[in-house]
């Protein structure tokens, strides 16, 4: 199928945009989104959609079935805010203290609503359609709830999307593209044990001290040393710990790192040479060091068929050259990394405009969604769904 057959009005649009400033309103943060659940709920309900709440905490799926094909697709929008203070003086503003929607997912969470009811009114398919919306996407934690909790074999899927929006590129913009596109992150714990003791008898102490300072060295030569210029991480030392007063040497010290890397191959590649530098160090200066990794999130790698299938889809709606197939490199981490682990799909970006207001970066207090994108990312769902399901 190839023309648009459900193309919105202006005054249904208008519906969803004071959908999306009621959610703005009302953020809710972490897994704990009761609220813009139920709504979400309810408009899915309402539109014939079959819906399965409480998934993995407050994550939901509409289902909506047409014909016999056992095609299926899932499209996933993400439903929490941040905990932070808005500083926007108009009139849809976080009413509570603390919170606020400064990463667009009431956005993302309305252009999905909007695709939702235009899909159910009047566009025609053959398949399952799995409409995913999930809590906890700024803890990186919902996805993987809502997987631990059945996803995708109560709902299986043969193919999964998402989209963000992207301030500082022009509304009418789209990015799509292939492999690795958001980076994996890591939390490296390093806890070094020495032997503790006087100040004045250092040669009776294991002191930790010494340990650390080379290890701070050392963990930077991974990337000016190890990784070539094509393999991108960033390594962050953010915590470093050790001691009490200026005569005591203490027991232990200990520090925290994020890592965070665009393939696998550089992942386990920067893992493989922490866990040599930490050994040396345990060889050179006699103390037991122990090194924890805590994945975060894996590397977002979009596959090369759903993102053929994406940019065939966004091809009508978008000028060629701003259909893009590759954005500035974003060692950003997006908790749809997870899902893409267990089914193939892609995540693609649209542009949230440019300039002080709309170009304003995510998480930052004066950002908003563009209320434009509602219908352009509404028109990309439905274009993909005629486009995986239809005849
Ligand atoms: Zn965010
Ligand atoms: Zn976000």
């Amino acid at each position: 199928m190839n023309t648009l057959t459900a193309a919105a009005s202006l005054a249904e649009l208008e519906a969803f945009v004071r959908l999306r400033r009621e959610i703005h309103s009302l953020p809710e943060l972490g897994g704990d989104t009761p609220v813009t659940a139920q709504l979400v709920a309810d408009k899915l309900a309402s539109w014939g959609y079959e819906v399965h709440c409480g998934i993995g905490g407050h994550g939901l799926v509409g289902v909506l079935r047409k014909g016999t094909s056992t095609r299926s697709i899932g499209l996933r929008a993400d439903m929490d805010a941040l905990p932070m203070q808005e500083a926007n003086p108009f009139a849809h503003a976080s009413r509570i203290d603390g919170r606020m929607h400064a990463c667009g997912h009431d956005g993302h969470t309305a252009i999905l609503l909007a695709a939702a009811w235009r899909i159910a009114q009047s566009v025609e398919f053959d398949g399952t359609l799995n409409l995913i919306f999930q809590p906890d996407e700024e803890g990186l934690c919902g996805a993987k709830a809502m997987m631990d909790d059945g996803l995708f074999s109560r709902f299986p899927c043969d193919a999964i999307f998402a989209l963000h929006n992207l301030p500082g590129v022009p509304v009418g913009t789209a990015i799509v593209q292939a492999g690795p596109t958001m980076a994996a992150s890591q939390q490296v714990s390093i806890q070094i044990q020495g032997r503790g003791g006087h100040g004045a008898m250092p040669e009776r102490s294991v002191d930790p001290f010494p340990v650390i300072a080379s290890l701070i060295n050392a963990i930077q030569t991974i990337k000016s040393r190890n990784l070539g210029v094509d393999e991108h991480a960033v390594i962050s030392i953010g915590m470093v710990k050790a001691g009490t007063v200026y005569n005591i040497i203490p027991d232990t010290a200990s520090m925290l790192l994020s890592v965070r890397t665009d393939t696998p191959a550089t992942e386990q590649k920067i893992n493989h040479r922490l866990e040599e530098i930490v050994r040396g160090h345990e060889q050179v200066y006699g103390v037991t060091i122990t090194l924890e990794t805590v994945q975060l999130a894996p590397a977002l790698v979009n596959s090369e068929q759903q993102t053929r299938q994406v940019r065939q889809s966004l091809a009508p709606l978008f000028a060629p050259q701003a259909l893009l197939s590759r954005g500035k490199k974003l060692m950003a981490t997006e908790d749809f990394a997870w899902m893409l682990t267990e089914v193939p799909g892609c995540y693609f970006f649209l542009g949230n405009g440019e300039g002080e207001f709309h170009g304003c970066s995510v998480h930052n207090p004066h950002y908003d969604f563009n209320d434009e994108l509602i219908g352009l990312g509404s028109d990309c769902w439905v274009r993909i769904v005629q486009d995986c399901l239809g005849d």
